[in-house]
């Protein structure tokens, strides 16, 4: 099989383009065929360099690795000509000076638009002629069938009057010359899909095989957007999610292989992908579950390989102690540094709240006495298991609540009620640090 993706440069490589190039991907790994890329860079003004290596670098970070191009399309335009010239030369294809308003007029009186054929002017667009009445069947892999009778379809414009070819024919051409054998590629190109057929047809080539996927919502049910949070891979990425994950989660979006399966490594993927389980319906993007299923993925690194991920990501050093007491709370990279960067920077300023709820004076006594029963630890006694007795020794004397001694202490250490465990906290902290912040909070 060969298959590709042709990513438009216009912009960052979206969620709805990723999944997209993960089940080209899939259907060329596991049928030792070939992944093929090629970059629709046809559109001048909006198709940027940068955009292009915006795109191969979200690819290869997604570890999507293609076996050909990439394929710029603009540097194709002397074959496309030739095809153009070729379809010209046959008759398959005619000139016309006629506008988009003549030829809506001339439908209008004579119900179709093939008036312009007989009048070659030897300028103007190029417009394919389209057979008069003849059903084409569009083999959908994901959707079935679809019949479309060439007699309702106008002859579509294939090239502009200077000879630069349009979209529907420059990809027909383009995949024909590369061999593509199967076209997956988004549900918001089927109805480019009868053009590109009659392309196929007037060059005299067999068409591949077509799979339109489906559109992919927010959790809301509308079209996928920057309103449902991160949209595009690089931001993804800057979120702190895993790219095995991603991929996980996207075969998953709208191919349900075995019900409440999750996780399911890459390769296993690849075994089972198979595009016709693609589901006709829109699929939905959920962050959360994505969030969820990272987290599945955080568990399973090795401390070591945590903590390397985690001090590359946040560009810090010497993070090993406080990614042991809180890897268990994060779900994503981006999630650490706001519950752990206390450790570092010192108690967060941010959170009036929680200092006005526990700092009050209740909260105040109840530190002074944790940090008189602190102090009197042995510096080398400083254990998780000592600092808990100590603490819950604490509760039990002011005959509190856990949380009306824990909660302070929170606050004071990390400025915020949301932190790793407490007594672990306290240990990582170090006894003078610790120390110094409670007697910070207190006077
Ligand atoms: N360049 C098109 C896009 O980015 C894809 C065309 C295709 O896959 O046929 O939407």
């Amino acid at each position: 099989m060969r298959v590709r993706f042709a990513p438009s440069p216009t912009g960052a490589l979206h969620i709805g383009g990723a999944r997209a190039a993960l089940y080209n991907w899939f259907v060329a790994r596991g049928s030792g065929g070939t992944f093929v890329l090629r970059i629709e860079d046809t559109d001048l003004e909006r198709s940027t360099p940068e955009n292009v290596e915006q795109i191969l670098d979200a690819l290869r970070w997604l570890e999507l690795d293609w076996d050909e191009g990439p394929i710029s399309q603009v540097a194709r335009a002397d074959r496309h000509g030739e095809a153009l010239q070729q379809l010209l030369d046959a008759g398959l294809a005619y000139r016309t000076t006629a506008t988009a308003d003549d030829v809506k007029a001339y439908k209008e009186q004579h119900g179709h638009d093939r008036g312009f054929r007989g009048q070659d002017e030897g300028e103007g667009a190029v417009r394919l002629r389209v057979p008069d009445d003849e059903e084409l069947v569009v083999h959908d892999l994901v959707r079935g069938d679809t019949t479309f009778r060439t007699v309702h379809l106008d002859d579509p414009v294939i090239a502009r009057a200077d000879s630069r070819v349009l979209y529907n024919f420059a990809v027909a051409v383009d995949d024909l010359d590369a061999g593509i054998t199967h076209v997956i590629r988004g549900e918001d190109h089927l109805s480019n899909t009868p053009k590109q057929l009659l392309v196929y047809r007037a060059l005299g080539a067999e068409p591949p095989q077509f799979a339109h996927l489906p559109l992919l919502h927010g959790p809301d049910g509308k079209k996928l957007s920057k309103r449902h949070g991160a949209a595009s891979v690089q931001e993804l990425r800057d979120a702190g999610y895993l790219p095995a994950a991603i991929r996980n989660y996207l075969a998953l979006l709208g191919w349900g292989d075995e019900d409440d399966e999750t996780i399911i490594a890459t390769d296993e993927l690849v075994k089972r992908f198979d595009i016709s389980r693609v589901s006709k319906n829109p699929a939905r993007f959920d962050e959360q579950k994505l969030r969820w299923l990272n987290g599945r993925y955080l568990r399973e690194l090795s401390l070591d390989e945590l903590t390397a991920e985690l001090e590359r990501f946040t560009g810090r050093e010497g993070l090993r102690a406080v990614v042991e007491i809180s890897h268990e709370k994060i779900q994503t990279f981006a999630d650490f540094w706001p519950l752990v960067g206390f450790f570092f920077d010192g108690p967060t300023t941010e959170d009036e709240k929680s200092r006005a709820q526990w700092l009050d004076d209740a909260g105040r006594a109840a530190l002074a006495d944790v940090r008189a029963a602190l102090a009197a630890l042995p510096p080398d006694g400083f254990t998780v298991e000592a600092v808990d007795e100590t603490l819950r020794g604490v509760v039990a004397a002011r005959e509190a609540k856990p949380k009306q001694v824990f909660q302070p202490i929170r606050v004071a250490l990390a400025g915020t009620t949301v932190s790793p465990g407490i007594f672990e906290t306290v240990v990582v902290l170090g006894r003078d640090e610790t120390l110094r912040r409670i007697d910070a909070a207190i006077t």
